[in-house]
């Protein structure tokens, strides 16, 4: 199995190990000094690529979802689409969903990824409450949030260590359709007039 990226480039020949559970990506951090966390690969260059690949997709179980707060606890490698397939229909939805939904929870945090409403949500990790974190000495920790290991983990990009589960918040939605509303305009000025206040419709 050699890993790449969504670019496929570049070409980086590698031995993957598959996190299954916690003891085994111990003793996998004991033995290599010389790895990267990788998600589904979706990122386009080389941030998720190595000689050694810790594979975190296969560690995609659900914890726990607190229908009060909206809170859900997941282990790493569940993907956005996993989540979305799951909670739409139930009537939640993700704060913030980048341009692909196939891509892990580790991967959003590690990329601190952002969507089209980026000026209005933030980044991803303005939906993470925590996250257990595996550093490479092979302690595990929680980082909360504000934690400078929280900070420096989200968009730190695989480098602090094995994200291994999170708790990431949801929206409440009345609905899986969007509310659109047309504004047609006569040309340059008025298109740009015409997103003043937009975000008030
Ligand atoms: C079609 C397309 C559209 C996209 N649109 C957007 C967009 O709108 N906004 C945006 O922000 N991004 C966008 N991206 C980029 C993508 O969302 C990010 O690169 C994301 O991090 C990929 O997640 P992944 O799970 O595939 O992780 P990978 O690509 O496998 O890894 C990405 C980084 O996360 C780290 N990582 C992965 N898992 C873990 C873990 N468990 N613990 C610690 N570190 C980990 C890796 O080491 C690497 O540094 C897009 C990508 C594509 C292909």
């Amino acid at each position: 199995m050699n890993l790449t990226s969504w670019g496929m480039y570049p070409s980086i020949k590698n031995k993957v190990y598959k996190l299954k559970s916690v003891s085994d990506l111990k003793q996998i951090l004991e033995n290599e000094k010389k790895y990267i966390p990788f998600g589904n690969g979706r990122s386009y260059g080389d941030s998720a690529l190595n000689e050694n690949i810790i594979f975190c997709r296969p560690y995609d179980c659900f914890i726990d979802f607190d229908e009060n707060s909206g809170i859900l606890h997941c282990q790493s490698g569940v993907m956005l689409s996993e989540i979305l397939e799951i909670f739409v229909p139930k009537g939640w939805f993700l704060k913030i969903t980048p341009g692909t939904k196939f891509i892990t929870v580790g991967g959003a945090i590690a990329s601190d990824v952002h969507g089209k409403n980026h000026h209005i949500e933030g980044c991803f990790s303005e939906c993470v409450e925590e996250f257990r974190l595996m550093l490479p000495n092979g302690k595990t920790i929680i980082c909360k949030k504000g934690d400078e290991l929280f900070k420096a983990t989200c968009g730190g990009m695989g480098l602090t260590g094995v994200i291994l589960d999170a708790k990431i918040r949801l929206k409440k939605i009345n609905s899986i359709y969007i509310n659109q509303t047309t504004i047609k305009t006569t040309g340059r000025a008025s298109t740009f007039e015409s997103f003043v206040g937009v975000e008030k419709i």
